[in-house]
């Protein structure tokens, strides 16, 4: 193990930072035209633009009648119905004109008819034969959106680098694409070290335990729009590790699990040392994760980032939330997302003690005025159970000892 490598404690900020800037500097992957439902969770490598005004026409956005405003100042006023304009209307039935005195029986989407500047609601009105008698004053552009009021033909409705969400399916949908352009899922090899581990389709043996990182750190890669490529079980041995480590440099980012604490078989950042990586951090004052290792290396002039996350299974979960993610989203074409961070008093007292940055696994009640959170009770970070059973971390700053049910403390969402 060389010194140098050792010497790199970040706080948890200066860790952050130092990610993020990283981040800045990554060119994300290549764009690729994907179906519209394959996209969801890609980032668009494409703005998306209006084919046509939105709304197409002005548009009622309530049931009742098309009126001019001018009409209808005092009230009871009577108008007289001359006509009913249903959504979806052809271009014939919506054709009627509203004139002195008049109204045209209207529905929710459909289009104001000529000489109409209002919707007065169904709700304010009484009607009888043709009649209707409106029971309160309308005013101009009242339940109407406007032509072109959202966006004008060949306006940005969604930029590039907005990352797919249902909303966004929405606006493509309507603009009919079934087709988008994102950026290609970045590869993401996931490699767990360690003599211990097994796969979970084998037995394990009476001192061995299942490899449980390499699939929660894929599903984290799934769902921040990543491709994992799950790598066999490095064992703890310099010449396998230095296999695997090629193979794992090959796709855009690295992921290792274990081997970064101090003990004698924690090979991974000299195996990465001897391969000529850059390191850029080897340790953040945070618990659980205090061994995170961030770097890059360059093997066949490609340089690819890496992570190496402490093995413990909540420390792994915790370091790719804090730091893989700003990466992963910028290989992905996405501006690095802040963190989730919210506030919620204690519902119970909390001690721990001073130095890190903690985040403890936590229950977050969902009141609310007044949102909750007490501590997931954990026989620390390989208490695969606790991290299953929380819905957030708990952050305790690094300065304080002691919390008292009842205040306020910050919370990140996971
Ligand atoms: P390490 O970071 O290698 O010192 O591992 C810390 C703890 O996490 C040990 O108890 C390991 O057995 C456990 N661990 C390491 N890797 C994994 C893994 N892939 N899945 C489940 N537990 C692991
Ligand atoms: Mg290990």
């Amino acid at each position: 193990m060389t010194v140098a490598t050792h010497s790199k404690l970040l706080s948890f900020a200066e860790a952050r930072q130092m990610v993020e800037r990283h981040a800045a500097t990554l060119a994300p992957t290549e764009p690729e035209l994907t179906g519209l439902l394959d996209a969801v969770g890609l980032v668009l490598a494409e703005d998306l633009r209006a084919d046509r005004d939105f709304p197409p026409f002005p548009r009622a956005i309530r049931d009742g009648y098309a009126v001019r405003a001018a009409d209808v100042q005092s009230v009871p006023m009577k108008l007289h119905c001359v006509g009913t304009i249903k959504a979806g209307a052809t271009v014939e039935e919506s054709s009627v004109a509203v004139g002195y005195g008049e109204a045209v029986e209207i529905m929710t989407g459909a289009p104001v008819p000529a000489g109409a500047d209002a919707v007065m609601m169904v709700e304010y009105t009484d009607s009888a034969n043709a009649t209707v008698t409106a029971k309160r004053a309308v005013k101009a552009g009242e339940n109407v959106v406007p032509a072109g009021a959202e966006a004008h033909r060949d306006d940005v409705m969604v930029k590039r680098g907005t990352r797919v969400s249902h909303a966004v399916v929405a606006v493509a949908a309507a603009v009919g694409r079934p087709e988008i352009d994102v950026y290609r899922r970045p590869t993401v090899a996931v490699l767990a070290t360690g003599d211990e581990l097994v796969d979970i389709n084998l037995p394990p043996g009476p001192n061995e335990i299942r490899n449980s990182n390499s699939y929660s750190l894929a599903a984290q890669v799934n769902a921040a729009g990543g491709e994992p490529v799950i790598l066999p079980v490095a064992r703890d041995d310099a010449a396998d590790l230095a296999l695997l480590l090629r193979k794992g440099l090959d796709a855009d980012l690295l992921l290792l699990s274990g081997g970064v604490s101090m003990g004698k078989f924690d090979l991974v950042e000299e195996a990465l040392a001897s391969l000529g990586a850059e390191f850029f951090f080897t340790s953040v004052a945070i618990q659980p994760g205090k061994p995170v290792v961030f770097g890059e290396v360059a093997l066949n002039g490609k340089p690819t980032p890496f992570f190496g996350l402490p093995g413990n299974p909540v420390s792994t979960m915790v370091t790719f939330q804090l730091f893989v993610r700003p990466v992963l989203d910028a290989l992905a074409g996405a501006k690095p997302d802040s963190l989730p961070f919210t506030q919620a008093v204690l519902k119970a007292p909390l001690t721990t003690k001073t130095g890190l940055t903690r985040f403890l696994p936590g229950k977050l009640d969902g009141a609310q005025d007044k949102p909750g959170v007490e501590l997931v009770r954990w026989q620390g970070s390989g208490d695969l159970m606790a991290a299953a059973k929380a819905n957030c971390y708990i952050v305790v700053p690094p300065d304080r000892e002691q919390f008292e049910a009842g205040e306020t403390i910050t919370v990140l969402l996971s």
